[in-house]
């Protein structure tokens, strides 16, 4: 019998709502006030402004005091997030990190490791990469290739990890490879590591350029590339249940629906306060779809907060947002008015480029649908 998913609405506390004027101040004091932003958490890698971010302590802002975190709630982590995406802001150095592999580290890491990475995590300055997908396992993850074998003080890794973001600017990778051969569980014998990225022995880093001509992700190849034992991360054999939690925090977020959220602001700004008749509808009804959004959104924080595992419900946000970001471009493109100026011409450009992207990354929109479905009790 199917089953419901309840999103209990949640109202941003007052201390989480204070920090929304100091995220803008900061970020008009900061950024040029015309230079082209869109609110893709994955363009826009800037190291200084990370280390300006983490000067702040709006990175880490739910960690532990004793690394250098915040002890913030995920409500207050929440506005500082959609503050920045909603500017544009530059955030790709420090996301991944932030997101998921701090708080896999807080999870399933040594003490040795919390102490080593997180502060540095921390004040923006060590950044991460995921190791996940490989030529042919993408969506079937649990088929990965790349192998890890136990040797003197460490393992030899041994295979090919593709479309890794920022693998070639970033620091380390959290990696998900096979320490066991595969048997009848095919979820066994999985491990992860943390890998580091400038100085490897035995590790290749390829950038791949995608269609919008940008170099944004790699292939990263490992040919009896050593890792020490330290690097394991959590207990061998153990990598599936640690990457499944580390999906969780990469689809939980309000980066799963703003992606284009700059190109509406841009539409409004264009056709300015007398719009026509199509042109209000198109608004109204984007901007309906995103308050909707937001409140679901809000609520999955509310969920984190609580010390629940919304997964299922992450997975409903992100599908239902990535579907409104990459219809959100197509809408705007049939109202955009004919006199519109540079800035609007380049996010829409800018948008509809990078949309085909939005519901690959992180999971693909079959995938989220089927475990929507497994959660619903329909499969
Ligand atoms: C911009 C971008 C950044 C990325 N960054 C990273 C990164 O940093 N690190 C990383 O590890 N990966 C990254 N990825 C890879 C991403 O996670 C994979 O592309 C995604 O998981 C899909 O895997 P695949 O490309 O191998 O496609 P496949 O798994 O081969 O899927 C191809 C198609 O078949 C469908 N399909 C597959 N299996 C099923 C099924 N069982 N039922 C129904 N349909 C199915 C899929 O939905 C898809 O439409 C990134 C991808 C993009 C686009």
């Amino acid at each position: 019998m199917a089953q419901a998913l309840a999103f209990e609405p949640v109202r941003l506390p007052p201390e989480a709502e204070a920090l929304r004027a100091d995220v803008r101040a900061f970020v008009a004091d900061t950024l040029a006030p015309d230079f082209l932003r869109n609110s893709d958490f994955g363009s826009g890698h800037d190291a200084e402004f990370s280390r300006a971010l983490g000067a702040r302590g709006w990175i880490g802002m739910t960690w532990p005091e004793r690394y250098g975190g915040g002890g913030r709630s995920f409500f207050e982590r929440y506005v500082v997030t959609e503050e920045l995406l909603a500017a544009g802001a530059p955030v790709e150095a420090h996301w991944i990190a932030d997101r998921q592999s701090g708080p896999v580290m807080l999870r399933y890491g040594t003490e040795a490791q919390r102490e080593f990475f997180l502060p540095r995590i921390i004040r923006g300055e060590c950044f991460f990469s995921i190791g996940m997908s490989e030529p042919d396992s993408g969506s079937d993850l649990a088929s990965v290739r790349t192998t890890a074998s136990q040797v003197q003080g460490g393992w030899l890794l041994n295979g090919t990890k593709l479309w890794t973001s920022g693998a070639h600017r970033n620091h380390y990778m959290i990696t998900l490879v096979r320490t066991e051969p595969q048997g009848d569980n095919r979820h066994a014998g999985l491990s992860q590591f943390i890998v580091d990225l400038k100085n490897s022995d035995g590790l290749t880093v390829r950038p791949i350029a995608n269609m919008a001509g940008d170099r944004d992700f790699n292939e990263v190849v490992f040919e009896d590339c050593f890792v020490p034992d330290e690097h394991l991360l959590g207990t061998a054999g153990n990598g599936w249940e640690q990457v499944t939690s580390e999906l969780g925090y990469e689809r939980s977020g309000p980066e799963r629906f703003l992606s284009s959220f700059r190109l509406l602001v841009e539409l409004i700004r264009a056709v300015g306060p007398d719009p026509e008749p199509a042109q209000a509808a198109a608004i109204g009804r984007l901007a309906g779809h995103l308050v909707t959004l937001r409140n679901m959104s809000i609520s999955v924080a509310g969920m984190l907060q609580s010390n629940h595992n919304p997964v299922v419900e992450a997975a409903l946000v992100k599908e239902l947002g990535n579907n409104f970001e990459k219809e959100l471009p197509e809408v705007v493109r049939l109202v955009a008015p004919a006199n519109a100026g540079r800035l609007f011409r380049l996010t829409l450009e800018d948008t509809l480029l990078h949309a085909p992207s939005f519901s690959l990354r992180g999971g693909t929109r079959e995938i989220l649908r089927g475990m929507i479905a497994r959660g619903l009790g329909l499969r």
